[in-house]
């Protein structure tokens, strides 16, 4: 896997782990705080309904000697209790709940209560607030006081439950069977339920007051929050990701071209060095100094290269040529002599060798020194070079022996070159320290036959009529003759 496929398979990941973690701390955020603002959505409710009726239980202490004991907020009765406890608790009557106190006086035992619907009716204007009384079946009974039919006209029974009041219609659709509090309704309308026992006397709940609040706002706000939260998050975040992917794809792009580079460096390709060169680079981080180091490589590679290419051109030279006349040797002759051997058989083309041995050589060497007779060596050198065709194959078989293999070329027009040769030596001014140097070269011939089979069978019989030349006094040229 390449390292960009990596690099985005890991940012993908980690973008993906990242959001999931992110969305659910944000989500147990929000919740942590709506759970909070809904507790205290209840506490504000339910604290303001208490105060309410407990700055009504101040108003009827002070009141209930001046008040008439029939107006339709407050409530008074005379009740036949023998033992008079003074006690706040809900009585319901044939015109409603109240809320109360009982308290001894000099007339008798009173309970003076106010109007339950009132203070409901009080909150609903007041926060909004929607509610609903009902009493449990089974209480009925004693609550109606004997009097049940009448009781029980214009009441709704919900299952176990005797609705007394309500403040609109919906309610009633409501599951109401709530303790404490509740929440109500689908993911963006929000109903909060609020338990409130009425609790008779005896402090036994005999019914519920429900207080029902609409909280879909809190919910909405809460989503809102979250969402833009989210988004903001997935955007830094993608941002980022965004980010880095590009730089390290510059990077890795930059790595890449490395890469190619260094492979054309291994193919023995130089050329790239200008490449390096005339590359742009925007950062000066670790990638450019390799590319620098690459670039020094190259141009160190390159020269040591060329060196060896130098070097190896020489090491061929020494081995193929002869380094006194510069011309080829006997191992450059007998490795391409054959060749051309092959080559003349095949197409039936005519072939001449020559030997040619330098005369009385010895006798220079010993007359005139080893220098002077270096110097006769270079200089058949020179009148064979000019003496010969571009195709013809000279070589210095060692010592004063020459052989010279010219293709398509027979018997009769090799004599003539030899000859050439033969007279160009010979006529050749040679000084050596202010003296004249003369001599003269024997040359055996032979040609190209049937039933040759190397170029050594040649050389041979070129030999053999060398042999005869030497033997006719020299100077002078010798065709084979079986
Ligand atoms: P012939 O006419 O029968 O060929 O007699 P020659 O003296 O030429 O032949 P011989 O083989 O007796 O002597 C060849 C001499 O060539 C012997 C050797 O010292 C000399 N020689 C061989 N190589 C070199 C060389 O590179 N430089 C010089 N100066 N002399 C060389
Ligand atoms: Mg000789
Ligand atoms: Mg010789």
């Amino acid at each position: 896997m390449g390292i960009k496929k990596r690099v985005s398979l890991s940012l993908a990941f980690s973008l993906a782990f990242t959001l999931a973690v992110s969305f659910l701390t944000l989500y147990l955020i929000s919740s942590q705080i709506l759970e909070r603002r809904i507790k205290e959505t209840y506490r504000l409710v339910y604290d303001n309904y208490r105060e309410l009726l407990k700055r009504e239980e101040k108003n009827l202490s002070i009141l209930v000697s001046y008040v008439p004991p029939y107006s339709t907020y407050y409530y008074r009765e005379i009740l036949s209790e023998t033992k008079c406890e003074e006690v706040a608790y809900y009585r319901i009557t044939s015109t409603g709940p109240y809320y109360g106190i009982s308290r001894q006086y000099p007339e008798g035992c009173f309970f003076m209560g106010v109007n339950l619907e009132e203070i409901l009716r009080f909150m609903e204007s007041l926060m909004g607030i929607d509610w609903v009384i009902y009493y449990d079946r089974e209480f009925v009974p004693e609550i109606s006081g004997g009097n049940l039919d009448a009781f029980m006209k214009d009441k709704v029974v919900i299952s176990n439950m005797v609705i007394d009041r309500f403040s609109k219609q919906y309610v009633l659709t409501l599951t109401l069977n709530v303790r404490g509090y509740m929440l109500y309704g689908s993911f963006l309308e929000k109903i909060l339920l609020m338990e409130v026992p009425l609790t008779n006397i005896k402090g036994v709940p005999i019914g519920r007051v429900i207080l029902i609040k609409d909280v879909s706002a809190l919910y909405r706000e809460a989503y809102m929050v979250f969402l833009v939260l989210a988004l903001y998050s997935v955007f830094v975040l993608s941002f980022l990701a965004v980010v880095l992917f590009r730089i390290v794809s510059t990077v890795v792009n930059r790595i890449v071209f490395l890469k190619d580079i260094t492979a054309r460096i291994e193919k023995k390709d130089f050329t790239v060095a200008h490449l390096l060169e005339n590359s742009k680079e925007r950062w000066k981080d670790e990638v450019y100094e390799l590319k620098h180091s690459i670039y020094n490589m190259a141009l160190s590679l390159k020269s040591t290269f060329e060196e060896l290419e130098k070097k190896k051109s020489e090491l061929e030279q020494l081995a193929y040529y002869d380094p006194l006349t510069g011309l080829p040797n006997r191992r450059f002759f007998f490795d391409h002599a054959n060749l051309i051997l092959e080559s003349s058989k095949r197409y039936g083309n005519p072939l001449s060798l020559l030997i040619i041995d330098i005369d009385h050589f010895k006798k220079i060497n010993d007359t005139y020194g080893h220098e002077a007779g270096d110097l006769v060596l270079k200089s058949f050198a020179d009148i064979l070079r000019k003496n010969i065709r571009q195709s013809d194959l000279s070589a210095r078989l060692g010592g004063e022996e020459f052989v010279l293999l010219m293709p398509n070329t027979n018997l009769q027009r090799g004599k003539v070159v030899a000859e050439r040769i033969r007279s160009a030596f010979q006529n050749s001014l040679i000084v050596y320290e202010g003296k004249e140097v003369r001599a003269t070269l024997s040359v055996g011939l032979a040609g190209y036959k049937a039933g040759v089979e190397s170029i050594d069978d040649i050389i041979r019989m070129a030999d053999e009529a060398l042999y005869k030349a030497k033997e006719l006094g020299r100077n002078r040229i010798e065709v084979y003759d079986a």
